[in-house]
């Protein structure tokens, strides 16, 4: 399985300065960028090596590999062989997994320095490799993505219509389209910082900030993972002499108290207020402030689209992690799931005004913005670019239809997202599971339904083969199930 990749229908161009080698095909490419290497490597380290295998595996037909080692614009010239080398032992491995691959490596400067020194894979897919299969009874591809049954696309509705509004509109954070102007999507490169804050009665300790560092490698592998690659999240840990003293007690602040929905941004004014002049936030994507661990403080609270004015720049993309909270990394995940990428809450608020819902957990555990989830919907990884649009089959009004999907977890390039727009900011969502349990999922994202107030709605279980459920007058059928995917059908009425 491919768990870096990132599909796109054309030559991505993560700088101006970096251009493809040829020209711009109707091909669609494949790009990966390798995880960065320490100080003057060139060797492939085991993640890298193992990146290239996924790369090489889930690109049996790849017409070819181009390899470019890319250096900072303003790093000296010497920087290119070094980056040069790497780039020629990537696509040397590539070949030697795949000795009938053709490959090219090359060099180019960049001016994001979250790429200096890294090398990016772009993969020549034939044309017709990740296009919707269609045709029936092909006799040498036997899943069930080529099964004649599957609707044409070209019969469904464009994706535009179910990419709706958010009619509950927030500014800052959406559960539609068009994303909020300070939400970051498609292929995204972020510099955190780690700033630790201390407490007369809640210390943070060297041991909090080792489990900090495990806990950060986890949410960057996380986010890798589900977005295809797309999205590459870096921590920076403010070094010891920086880490900031708090003039108030944690007490002072009601933390121990654990008030839900209790706004903490006048803490983190306070932090800031506090915090060494040479620290400039304003390089970051994002500030995680993190305290450190203890049972008897709990929360995690995320700012989408509120800029900090610090002494020494402006700090975008925080976040606050808080006692049993702090370095754990699905809650680190969700805060960003706000911070940096606009997402509401799935889950219901429940506090002193409303202390008991029937239902407090409608997304159930299959996001991360809900309750323990350890995915992201379909619907949530639409609305952050992850997927294409050739990855969505979008339903308006068509009386029968019969779709394949990939499970959502798979790093493929087969659709993944069947969507059924019932009106504006109403939709129903099928998608397929394959982590923990397999199925087929369904739910109903209604953007009428605030954040905090649950506004996706889940089926607890999965539909396996043969089973069936309507919602809202839509049918949906689980027709067959196999390793590749699942094939549904819908009726309308
Ligand atoms: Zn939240």
């Amino acid at each position: 399985m491919c768990f870096v990749c990132t599909t796109v229908a054309a030559t991505l161009i993560i700088s101006s300065q970096i251009v493809p080698v040829e020209a711009i095909s109707a091909a669609p490419t494949t790009q990966l960028t390798l995880t960065s290497y320490a100080a003057n490597a060139v060797p492939l380290s085991n993640r890298q090596k193992s990146e290239i295998e996924s790369l090489v595996e889930s690109h049996p037909a790849a017409e070819k590999f181009i390899c470019t080692g890319i250096r900072l614009a303003s790093a000296p010239a010497s920087e290119n062989v070094l980056v040069r080398k790497r780039a020629q032992a990537a696509c040397d491995y590539a070949q030697k997994l795949n000795p009938k691959l053709a490959t090219w490596f090359q060099n180019k400067p960049t001016s994001q320095r979250s790429f200096a020194g890294k090398v990016l894979i772009t993969v020549k897919n034939s044309t017709t490799s990740t296009l919707p299969v269609t045709n029936p009874g092909s006799p040498s591809r036997s899943d069930l993505s080529t099964h004649p049954s599957i609707t044409n696309q070209a019969l469904l509705s464009p994706v535009e219509v179910c990419k709706t509004s958010d009619v509950s509109f927030r500014p800052d954070t959406s559960n539609g389209f068009p994303r909020p102007t300070t939400a970051k999507t498609g292929t995204v490169s972020a510099r955190i910082l780690l700033v630790p804050i201390i407490f007369s009665d809640l210390p943070y300790t060297d041991l909090d900030n080792l489990r900090l560092k495990t806990a950060t490698d986890q949410v960057t592998e996380f986010y890798q993972k589900t977005s295809y690659g797309r999205v590459s999240i870096s921590y920076e840990f403010l070094p010891k002499q920086y880490w900031i003293t708090m003039s108030k007690s944690a007490a002072e602040y009601r933390l121990p108290e654990n008030i839900p929905q209790y706004n903490k941004t006048f803490l983190v004014e306070d932090a800031f207020a506090l915090a060494d002049p040479s620290i400039n936030f304003g390089l970051y994507d994002g500030v995680a402030l993190t305290t450190g661990y203890s049972t008897r403080v709990n929360g995690g609270q995320g700012f989408p689209g509120v800029s900090f004015t610090t002494k020494n720049g402006i700090a975008k993309g925080v976040t606050l992690e808080l006692g049993s909270a702090a370095a754990n990394s699905e809650v680190m995940a969700h805060e960003l799931g706000h911070s940096l990428f606009g997402l509401e809450d799935l889950y219901v608020f429940l506090n002193s005004n409303r202390p008991s819902v029937p239902e407090p957990v409608p997304a159930g555990s299959w996001d991360i913005m809900s309750s323990l989830g350890r995915e992201f919907f379909g619907w949530n990884k639409l609305l952050m670019g992850w997927l294409e649009p050739y990855q969505v089959r979008c339903l308006s009004n068509q009386a029968a239809s019969s779709h394949f999907i990939e499970a959502i977890e798979t790093a493929g390039n087969k659709p993944k997202l069947v969507l059924i727009n019932l009106s504006e900011g109403v939709t129903l969502a099928i998608e397929g599971r394959s982590q923990w349990t397999s199925g087929v999922l369904v739910y109903k994202i209604d953007s009428r339904i605030n954040h905090g107030d649950g506004p996706i709605i889940a089926q607890k279980n999965l539909l396996s083969s043969g089973q069936q459920l309507t919602l809202d007058g839509w049918t949906i059928k689980v027709v067959a199930v196999d390793p590749s995917g699942f094939l549904v059908d819908v009726v309308k009425g």
